[in-house]
């Protein structure tokens, strides 16, 4: 009798007992293919001798030092590394133990910064409907993922919400994209001055919507026009990369794609490759130069900028920047998409198969013609990963039960090494 409170206390979960590369292996010696690298996690694979020997050697020096008390080399290295890559290369990062805890870091930094400021009612964080931000209380609150929220919609903290940028189910109305993005935006721009610029104190999106609606990008020009808003009412940009950062849809940040600075950037799963657990706030330089100025950032966990964490950071960081890894995403990923197509495009349930690099959703409807969408009493995602699951395939599903899932998917990101045969 086990003594874990499973996560889903109503399944039983195999052994995983051994993992390499692509494959995962359990106690009954079956095999299967990380198609979801757990969820989007496993940016590099399994067992992945240079992160492993990084750790070691790592564990063998400082595994562990309080950040209140001191630094350490993986720490700073992996933060000078980060910062490179982002446009403004004079940021800071400011690291932690996963991406709820990064997102609510970015909360409370928005929130101190205002009013430190001199503007403490600069409170609200606006958010999209149909996102997901973390499962801690204040990340779940920005959160619009119904079936996530469902069980405590009553207590979390209540703050508004702009519609979802979502062409393929919520857009096919308007005549063009750009229609569309022009409608959203004046949405928006209706909602701030309903609600007032000055109790605003941040907006925060995924750049690509993963876990609540299986991997939609925004509409072309959709977040350059949001920067421009947040410009003109002086609030906060937070792009949630924990999921589509990190290499994962083809180029470090997502959004570099969009062609937008955000003043801040959360970032996690793949950071670290699920080697342990790491996340990461990444802020310009006019954000950490304030707190410097003022009373300094009220906040902190004991495993901030954890040694080892960093270390396999680090190691993951080397081989994505420096050995070509990051290079494989976007080929492999556009070879997956054509052979999902190819395989999957003419069933009768498969309405979409959409993607940017190695982040790639398959929605599913009821009708094909209309797009109805699935109505089902149980959760079909749900069933579609234990189905996989027996066929030694791991698929992350997404969009839960009829009453609250939008989009009924799955999601399939799988480590960066993938290689055409898999
Ligand atoms: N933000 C996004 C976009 C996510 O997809 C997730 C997790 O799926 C989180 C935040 C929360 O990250 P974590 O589960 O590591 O706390």
């Amino acid at each position: 009798m086990t003594k874990v409170f499973y996560r889903d206390v109503k399944s039983l979960y195999p052994k995983a007992v051994s993992a390499h590369g692509m494959y995962l292996t359990d106690s009954q010696g079956k095999q299967y293919l990380d198609m979801s690298g757990g969820a989007a996690s496993a940016s590099m694979g399994h067992g992945h001798p240079q992160v492993i020997e990084a750790m070691h050697r790592q564990i063998d020096q400082v595994a562990y030092a309080h950040s209140g008390f001191f630094t350490t080399d993986p720490q700073e290295q992996l933060a000078e590394l980060i910062t490179q890559q982002f446009q403004e290369a004079n940021s800071y990062v400011y690291f932690s133990s996963g991406g709820s805890e990064a997102n609510e870091t970015a909360l409370k930094m928005a929130w101190q910064y205002w009013r430190q400021k001199g503007q403490p009612k600069k409170v609200k964080i606006i958010s999209r409907e149909h996102s997901y931000h973390g499962n801690t209380l204040g990340a779940l609150s920005v959160s619009g993922n119904l079936p996530r929220r469902r069980s405590m919609d009553n207590i979390l903290l209540d703050w508004p919400r702009t519609k979802a940028c979502y062409r393929f189910r919520l857009g096919a109305e308007h005549a063009s994209e750009e229609a569309y993005c022009s409608y959203l935006i004046d949405e928006l721009e209706t909602l701030i001055n309903k609600e007032g610029a000055e109790t605003i104190a941040a907006f925060i999106a995924e750049p690509i919507v993963g876990a609540s609606l299986g991997v939609v990008p925004a509409v072309e020009g959709y977040f350059s026009r949001v920067r421009d808003l947040c410009n003109a009412h002086s609030i906060l940009l937070i792009s949630d990369e924990v999921m589509c950062g990190i290499g994962r849809t083809g180029s470090y940040f997502a959004h570099q794609q969009e062609g937008v600075i955000p003043d801040m950037v959360t970032l996690g799963k793949g950071i670290a490759s699920g080697y342990q657990p790491l996340a990461a706030t990444l802020v310009r330089e006019e954000i950490h130069q304030h707190f410097v100025q003022t009373e300094g950032f009220k906040h902190g966990h004991t495993y901030v900028g954890h040694a080892t964490a960093c270390a396999a950071g680090l190691a993951v960081h080397t081989l994505l920047l420096n050995e070509g890894v990051l290079e494989n995403v976007s080929p492999r990923g556009e070879y997956f998409r054509k052979a999902l197509k190819h395989q999957f495009s003419a069933h009768p349930h498969v309405g979409d198969i959409r993607g940017r690099g190695l982040m790639i959703g398959i929605e599913f409807v009821k009708d094909k013609d209309t797009f109805a969408p699935i109505e089902d009493a149980v959760a079909l995602p749900s069933q579609i990963k234990k189905a996989a699951m027996n066929h030694g395939l791991i698929c992350y599903p997404g969009g839960g039960s009829s009453q609250d899932g939008l989009s009924k998917h799955i999601l399939l990101a799988p480590p960066y090494i993938l290689e055409d045969r898999h």
